[in-house]
């Protein structure tokens, strides 16, 4: 307290004074701004439309953008908020290189130049591949496309990948088996109008709240929600589903069978748009309900009533996020899904979608126009015919797209332990909290010969382990599109001047080209990220995923548009993927996929008696880099926190609010709050992973989807000590 305030001098009237806003009315004054900037959300895929409010040249406010057609006027708290995350504390202001072990400030030209010739030193070493990029869902998609292409094309490597393989890489992997593309099928307004919606392993109240008011106007529904925890969102259910952890899939086949038992099955949808129903019908003969009852901890009377109420839906919608996606059997769980969705014929129709909620802002964007899982415009790396078309477009030869994709993530990082990756390129990620394991990634982090990270925030536990640091401008401070999970594209504007030195990821990409020498060939022309958008239009054009009816006066004028969209096509018609029953494989048939249950792969033992569940909370938002520093959101929860069932914790001679080390075989998180909730079940314990300070990502287990390459952050074997008690 200063002593102004102490000797009663200052009343606080800079900070509680009020005036009256044409808007909002009487509001805090120092929260009236000179003028408001429409946006997009930067934090989860649903993609919500924001306006911040500026004044002298500062972000001190965020409202909704009242005409956005995803939200309709309202926001979640992390919007609400979302202007504090700009004049954060821990904002990345200058370009820092590590000299005598310390990192030092230095100029733009002396880090580019750096980072240029290490790469290339380190390449020119250890071969092209020895370099390794990991990426984001959180750039603009004008970004991604651009960084695709200096990473493929400008530096010759193609182990790139981004941290959305952390997070929906199932759902991609499923969708191209399926459907034969990536492409969620389904629109928000979906929820609205479906008579029966499933939900599997997304808690949307927790994750993506907005949606919830999908869920709520829909007064016509039956809600299934199937998640081990009552979640927020299980408590919004008609029926809650508390399955054993990671037994989504044999229920999944469980109602398959109940449906082709009782004819509850599309036959003609089947017969004129799908293959492989005779092999499926085969193979689920043995998801018998007594099975998967004995599966999944579910009554065969439950599962019966699912079943039917899916398979006589009118219109049948299932939704799911990461408690799908974060296993060894995501892939195959995806699979499972939209099989569900194709023998019902729930699928392109209003109402009717198996449905992937993705995780960030544009998380969508890197899937359509980047590098990593797919060429852009969801090509094909190993179909000819994909290869030369885009080789075209672009003018370059053939034989510099690889036929193949290069290390998903979790293969870069296990190249870097074995030292065949040994530069590392990291944007706007932060492995150092989010990736499972810690110690594996600290292995292979501490092998490289040099690592950049490129970030709007300084220090976080990943930068302070960099020998570059490159400052991003972020969210408010530059302009772009993101797409969300409902394939809408919404403009990205910049309301404010990036903090100190920090540049646009796009300026940055630009500026490194300049130093390879191919900003000509690769980007002849370009000044502004509207002659990236322009292009992707064009390379997308035919394509799924077809942007060339965007534009950005479109966007100004509609807010936001769903694509596909060709050129002259009304944008304000909802779309749905598969409405014609043509789907992207080369028969035009969908694929009913045989996914085999299994379990998961570290069950308890009596050493390491309890399945550690891990999550989100609606106040944060990935590794809290930014909503550690919005106040409200920190203070709502500051720390995070392990739900156990009481009749477990009475059996340790345990209390609520103790202080517990969670231990698995690979490590321990130290001094976590103990909470005692029915909403846990016995023998499974969950925990938030937002959190540095108490990472359970020490705990968590390296094992991945076979396909995706997507972690199983979702079980692990653990005990739980009092803190203390082993020392
Ligand atoms: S629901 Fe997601 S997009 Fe909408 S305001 Fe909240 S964080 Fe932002």
């Amino acid at each position: 307290m200063n002593w102004k305030r102490t000797v009663g001098l200052d009343n606080l009237s800079d900070e509680y004074s009020f005036a009256r806003d044409e808007s909002t009315g009487y509001t805090s004054a120092k929260k009236i701004p000179d003028h408001w900037v429409p946006t997009t959300c930067g934090y989860c895929s649903v993609g919500c439309g924001i306006e911040i409010g500026v004044k002298d040249g500062r972000a001190i406010a965020s409202r909704p953008f009242a005409l956005h057609p995803v939200n309709r006027g309202k926001l979640c708290p992390k919007g609400l908020s979302e202007h504090y995350t700009i004049d954060a504390e821990n904002r990345a202001k200058y370009p820092m290189l590590r000299k005598g072990g310390k990192l030092v400030r230095v100029g733009w030209d002396e880090a580019l130049n750096v980072m240029v010739e290490r790469f290339r030193a380190t390449q020119a070493r250890y071969g092209v591949e020895s370099l390794g990029v990991l990426s984001t869902g959180q750039l603009v998609t004008e970004e991604f496309y651009t960084l695709g292409k200096l990473v493929q094309l400008g530096f010759g490597t193609n182990n790139y990948d981004g941290n959305t393989t952390l997070c929906m890489a199932s759902a991609v992997s499923g969708y191209k088996i399926s459907f034969g593309s990536d492409g969620p099928p389904g629109a928000y307004e979906d929820l609205e109008r479906a008579d029966v919606i499933l939900l599997i392993g997304a808690n949307l109240a927790d994750n993506h709240p907005i949606l919830c008011q999908y869920l709520e106007a829909n007064r016509n529904k039956t809600l299934i929600v199937a998640d081990p925890r009552v979640s927020k969102t299980a408590m919004m259910a008609d029926i809650h589903l508390p399955l054993k952890p990671r037994s989504d899939l044999a229920l999944l086949n469980g109602i398959a069978h109940i449906l082709m038992r009782y004819n509850l099955i599309d036959r003609d949808y089947v017969d004129k748009h799908t293959a492989g129903f005779a092999e499926l019908e085969r193979f689920l003969e043995g998801y018998t309900p007594e099975r998967v009852a004995e599966i999944t901890g579910i009554s065969q009377e439950i599962i019966f009533k699912t079943a039917l109420l899916y398979g006589r839906a009118k219109a049948g919608f299932i939704g799911w996020t990461m408690g799908v996606n974060h296993s060894t059997l995501g892939t195959a769980t995806v699979n499972a899904i939209c099989n569900l969705a194709l023998l019902t014929g729930h699928i392109g129709r209003a109402g009717a979608s198996p449905f992937s909620i993705t995780g960030q802002c544009n998380a969508m964007g890197t899937r359509e126009a980047g590098f990593a899982s797919s060429l852009p415009g969801y090509r094909k790396f190993d179909k000819a015919e994909d290869r030369a078309e885009l080789a075209a477009i672009w003018g370059i030869d053939e034989s510099r797209l690889p036929a193949k994709r290069g290390w998903a993530y979790p293969d870069i990082v296990e190249a870097a332990v074995a030292k065949k990756i040994r530069a590392l390129w990291i944007i706007a990620t932060n492995p150092l909290v989010s990736y499972p394991n810690q110690d594996v990634l600290g292995h292979g982090l501490s092998n490289l010969d040099f690592l950049v990270v490129q970030d709007g925030y300084h220090p976080t536990p990943t930068t302070s382990l960099a020998d570059l640091v490159l400052p991003a401008a972020i969210w408010g401070e530059k302009e772009g599109t993101y797409t969300n999970s409902e394939r809408r594209v919404s403009k990205v504007n910049k309301a404010v001047q990036p903090h100190g030195e920090a540049r646009s990821d796009f300026d940055i990409f630009l500026a490194l080209a300049e130093k390879l020498g191919c900003r000509d060939e690769l980007y002849r022309g370009w000044t502004t990220v509207e002659d990236a958008f322009n292009e992707w239009r064009r390379v997308s054009k035919g394509r799924l995923c077809d942007y060339s009816g965007i534009s950005y006066g479109l966007l100004a004028e509609h807010g936001a548009v769903q694509w596909p969209l060709t050129e002259g096509a009304d944008p304000s018609v909802t779309s749905r993927l598969y409405s014609d029953g043509e789907f992207q494989t080369p028969d035009g048939r969908a694929k009913l996929v045989c996914a085999d249950w299994a379990p998961f792969p570290e069950q308890p033992t009596p050493g390491y008696p309890f399945v550690l569940n891990t999550g989100r909370t609606v106040e944060h938002w990935h590794t809290r880099t930014k909503t550690r520093e919005v106040p409200i959101l920190e203070r709502l929860s500051p720390r995070a926190w392990l739900e156990m069932n009481p009749r477990d914790a009475k059996g340790l001679g345990l209390r609520s609010h103790d202080s517990v080390d969670v231990v698995s075989r690979r490590g321990r998180v130290r001094a976590v709050e103990l909470r005692l909730t029915e909403i846990t079940a016995p023998g499974q314990v969950f925990m938030p992973f937002h959190f540095a300070e108490t990472n359970v990502n020490e705990v968590t287990q390296d094992a991945f989807d076979p396909i995706s390459r997507e972690p199983n952050y979702k079980q692990c074997a653990v005990r739980v000590e009092r803190s203390g008690a082993s020392a």
